[in-house]
């Protein structure tokens, strides 16, 4: 069996349809049924979690064909058992409770996760409570809540201000005046400060209830489409359908964890709810545009680089000041064209050739005919390959393509050639640039990349 298992190649989403019969539950829901391949033999479906893909946060698993009527009725009765009960109307009574009372006298605990009052502290002794909530916070939740970050599917990255900003314009302009946030709370909090816009949030944390009414916020998980509160997914649906009157987009931005397909289940779920394909902007890193597109073919990956406040590598400010990397998270979208028009002030341009909006490093290649950079950084021709690649890349005659210098998968395991600056005609001695010190392995890397997009450059040193 292990040595099968040791084969496999591959799993993919067969289906998020709970209402199927025969779909059991784990302690997060309805399960998704997913196809596990394997090279040679037959593949086999299985059900797993379909909020979690790690085994550490949720390790349930069936195999379909063992799944027995019995063991369906059993793990749904037990999810019943123990689903979480939000009281909304207790939830909306505290909340106004909140509003009506001082700044000072307003707490938020942590360690409950809930609105109190001073009143209440005694029962909140030794939680971790927050003195003091303005008007602004609360209808900023995003502000107060820490983000999640232990759960790897459930991490939670907010957006900058830029990025916010950015989207509620477009969609003002674009004139949608209900906009379903799926994953976006922060999104969701800027729109409902706008009074022709009406929003509404789908998050899977539940601790967005005490802000929101029930028509403005409703937990469930957007891979199934499933509702942890009765009435939600009606709610919903009455939200959606409303797009016969009114324009209505989609906004999701998912854990990036997850598998394209799924997504596109979630999405479509959506979709059919609504009675059709809605203008939707998906957010997801730009080294996924193959799934995504193949997932979702009517989706176009756009150029704007979407920034968050909280993400190690996509923050804005530090992209503005050129500390690193430009953010790899896009905007996939069906939106039919001219669609979104990026940011001028943020160095978006638009390509007469290609007809899009490009970003400043963007440029247009006249070999390749097209605006290639992927990536964000300024792609070179490579005549050999015939086409742009990502700098820092070069031409390896035994593999036939580009790749960094090192790249052990050839052999290539360290840098033949110069130690200082990577050409290949001469050795560290001869160097040019011997003099100027590369102490640090860093210094020394990264002198070896520009060298190797722009040899030009670096013979002025
Ligand atoms: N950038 C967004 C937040 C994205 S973080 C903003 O600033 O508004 C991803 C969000 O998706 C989190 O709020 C998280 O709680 C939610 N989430 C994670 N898994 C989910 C699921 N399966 N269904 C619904 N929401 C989910
Ligand atoms: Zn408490
Ligand atoms: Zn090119
Ligand atoms: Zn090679």
């Amino acid at each position: 069996m292990t040595s099968k298992l040791s084969c496999r190649y591959g799993v993919d989403a067969v289906s998020v349809d709970f209402e199927k019969l025969g779909v059991p539950y784990c302690p997060h829901g309805p399960t998704i049924l997913f196809e596990r391949f394997y090279s040679g033999q037959k593949s086999r479906s299985f059900y797993a979690c379909a909020v979690h893909r790690d085994k550490r946060y949720c390790p349930f698993f069936y195999w379909a064909d063992e799944v027995t009527e019995e063991k369906q009725i059993r793990s749904k009765a037990e999810f019943e058992s123990k689903r979480p009960h939000l009281n909304r109307q207790q939830l909306l009574r505290s909340l106004e409770a909140t509003k009506e009372s001082a700044f000072s006298v307003r707490r938020y605990c942590h360690t409950c996760e809930r609105l109190v009052l001073k009143s209440d502290t005694q029962q909140h002794e030794g939680h971790h409570v927050k003195e003091g909530v303005f008007d602004k916070e609360l209808s900023h939740p995003t502000s107060i809540l820490t983000p999640l970050d232990n759960r790897k599917s459930q991490a939670q990255y907010y957006f900058s201000t830029s990025t916010v900003e950015f989207l509620v314009s477009e969609l003002r302009r674009l004139s949608y005046s209900r906009v379903l946030c799926v994953g976006a709370p922060r999104l969701h909090e800027a729109l409902l400060q706008n009074d022709d816009i009406t929003s509404m949030l789908l998050d899977i944390d539940h601790r967005y209830a005490q802000f929101y009414s029930q028509e403005s916020y409703q937990c469930a998980n957007m891979f199934n489409g499933f509702f942890y509160e009765e009435e939600g997914s009606q709610i919903c649906q009455r939200f959606l359908q409303s797009c016969v009157e009114e324009p209505i987009a989609l906004v999701i931005d998912p854990p990036f964890g997850a598998l394209a397909t799924v997504l596109a289940h979630g999405v479509k779920k959506l979709w059919a709810m609504a009675g059709k394909e809605l203008p939707t902007v998906l957010v997801f890193p730009y080294f996924m545009e193959s799934h995504i597109t193949l997932a979702l073919p009517s989706f176009k990956m756009l150029d704007y680089q979407v920034t968050y406040d909280n993400h190690q590598h996509f923050k804005a400010h530090m992209q503005k000041h050129g500390g690193s990397k430009p953010s790899a998270v896009r905007i996939f979208t069906n939106l039919p064209p001219p669609g979104l028009v990026l940011p001028k002030e943020e160095g978006y341009s638009f390509c007469s050739i290609c007809k899009r909006f490009v970003s400043s490093y963007n440029k247009h290649c006249p070999k390749c005919n097209s605006c290639p950079s992927k990536d964000g950084r300024l792609y070179v021709h490579c005549n050999k390959c015939s086409t742009c690649v990502k700098p820092g890349l070069v031409h390896c005659v035994k593999c036939g393509t580009c790749k960094p210098l090192v790249h052990p998968a050839c052999g290539v395991t360290e840098v033949v050639g110069c130690h200082i600056c990577g050409a290949m005609d001469h050795k560290r001695r001869d160097c040019p640039n011997k003099d100027t010190k590369l102490t640090t392995k860093k210094q020394k890397r990264a002198s070896l990349e520009t060298t190797a997009t722009s040899k030009k450059k670096k013979a002025k040193h």
